[in-house]
């Protein structure tokens, strides 16, 4: 039986991954390098990728564009204008109702704002993490709190849609200073908030120091009420949660990231870049001498995996669970069959009676407890391979 996984509409993103960052944050193992001596030869490579992918699309119009990253803010006006003259000959982004760029705080010169404004981005996502020096310091941030609130009171004169990245759960953080963290951003009038719980990736020298004792990690019901507050004091100022770390007044979630778990098709370009077109998924190499290397001589590096039924089930239950939307069962019977949908709500069962899953509407979806235990949930109701 041939199942679509989504039944998306016929829009498209783009996501285009700048990997240079001036120095590494300590928590971070996203692909990102410091060889900035690259910058010419990675746009020549972006571009190139870029012109040999249209197709990629299959002409559907572009919704959105995220420049993430790394980080985006580094990039010159004129590269950005490079691969916006490329990107504009190939799609016509009048049709884009949110173009993003990924920028850190001490990026954002009065100049470098102004500048910014002038191209086709209408949205900000800064990165400021926490408004709290010492764990600005402990994460290797570039920059202060007053360094934060400054840059998104420069910026908020040039843009009208700004989000800001937030992160819990850091060793030695305080509730305290968890809620002076929000309190400082609710105090800035952003339209969006990104906030995630500290991860310790492989790699990365939070983990090695966890691993050598010198940090400890927080304790899990610190985690419950960080993660409780956040929402807590979100919702009293208007701003909703609709995703488990996302949260927005509304009309201004993030489309780009909606269309992810909307299923939509999209083209990513760079290395380390995902692109989905509804059947597979396919990824550039995490490697950026090797992306420039490998476009330069014809061969670029991917992989590409072409997905099961299960693996669309999975993909659906994994994303789906994550939104306040939910799962609707009528789209379950309709691209997984009856018997799934039975088996689905059977199973669900038991967190229905826990009170961490309501079934409303023809919809299961998880209660606000539930959010927070979303992997345990998820990891449970997916099929085996
Ligand atoms: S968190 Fe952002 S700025 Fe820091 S190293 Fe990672 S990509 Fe670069």
């Amino acid at each position: 039986m041939y199942v679509k996984l989504f039944q998306y509409s016929s829009v498209a993103g783009l996501y285009i991954h700048i990997p240079f960052c001036k120095s590494r944050c300590s928590y971070c193992d996203f692909h990102s390098g410091v060889q900035l001596t690259l910058l010419d030869r990675f746009e020549d490579a972006l571009c190139t990728e870029l012109t040999s992918r249209v197709s990629y699309l299959k002409n559907d119009p572009l919704e959105t564009i995220y420049f993430g990253g790394g980080t985006p803010s580094l990039l010159s006006t004129e590269h950005l204008s490079a691969i916006f003259e490329s990107i504009q000959s190939h799609w016509d982004i009048s049709s884009c109702n949110e173009i993003t760029l990924e920028a850190n705080p001490d990026d954002l010169s009065e100049e470098q704002l102004k500048e910014l404004s002038e191209l086709p981005i209408n949205r900000l996502s800064i990165g400021i993490q926490s408004f709290n020096d010492n764990e600005l310091k402990l994460l290797r941030r570039r920059h202060t709190a007053q360094q934060a609130v400054d840059a998104v009171k420069r910026a908020q004169k040039y843009f009208s849609n700004i989000s800001i990245d937030l992160m819990y759960g850091l060793p030695e953080q305080t509730i305290s200073s968890w809620e002076n963290t929000i309190s400082e951003a609710l105090a800035l009038n952003i339209q969006h908030v990104s906030a995630y719980h500290l991860t310790y990736e492989e790699g990365t020298l939070l983990e090695r120091k966890r691993r050598e004792g010198r940090i400890l990690p927080v304790l899990e019901e610190e985690s419950v009420t960080m993660y409780r507050l956040l929402q807590r004091k979100l919702k009293e100022k208007g701003i909703e949660q609709y995703e488990i770390s996302n949260f927005a007044i509304p009309g201004f979630h993030s489309r780009h990231n909606s269309s992810y778990w909307e299923g939509i098709r999209y083209l990513g370009i760079g290395p380390s870049a995902h692109s989905f077109d509804g059947e597979s998924r396919q990824w550039n190499i995490a490697n950026t001498l090797q992306y420039i290397t490998g476009i330069e001589q014809g061969t670029p590096h991917f992989e590409k995996e072409v997905l099961s039924e299960t693996d669309k089930y999975n993909e659906m239950i994994m994303i789906s669970l994550r939104t306040t939307n939910g799962i609707s069962l009528e789209r379950v019977e309709k691209e997984f069959g009856t018997n799934t949908k039975k088996e689905l709500i059977k199973q669900s069962a038991r967190f229905i009676d826990a009170g961490i899953m309501l079934l409303e509407k023809n919809r299961l979806h998880l209660s606000s407890e539930g959010l927070f235990l979303s992997d345990g949930i998820i990891t449970d109701l997916m099929q085996e391979q």
